[in-house]
């Protein structure tokens, strides 16, 4: 059996502005000094929170696959 979901991934060109850390409900996005943002991918629900605030537009949602 298999079921999917949405996590936010956050690209390359992220400008580590923090931004997307506030407004997430899990705490599950974060930035590193000096790196892109990092999602807790264990934590993210998918809710888009992060990709609506995020001014450079660098998060999408993408569909996680789990195989049980
Ligand atoms: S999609 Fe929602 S839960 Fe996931 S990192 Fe963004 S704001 Fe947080
Ligand atoms: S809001 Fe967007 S650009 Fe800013 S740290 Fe988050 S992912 Fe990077």
């Amino acid at each position: 059996m298999s079921y999917s979901f949405k996590i936010a991934q956050v690209e390359k060109e992220c400008v580590a502005c923090g931004c997307c850390e506030p407004v997430c409900p899990r705490n599950a996005i974060h930035v590193l000094l000096g790196m892109i943002a990092q999602v807790e991918t264990e934590k993210c629900i998918g809710c888009g929170k992060c990709a609506k605030t995020c001014p450079a537009a660098v998060i999408t949602l993408v569909k996680r696959e789990v195989v049980s």
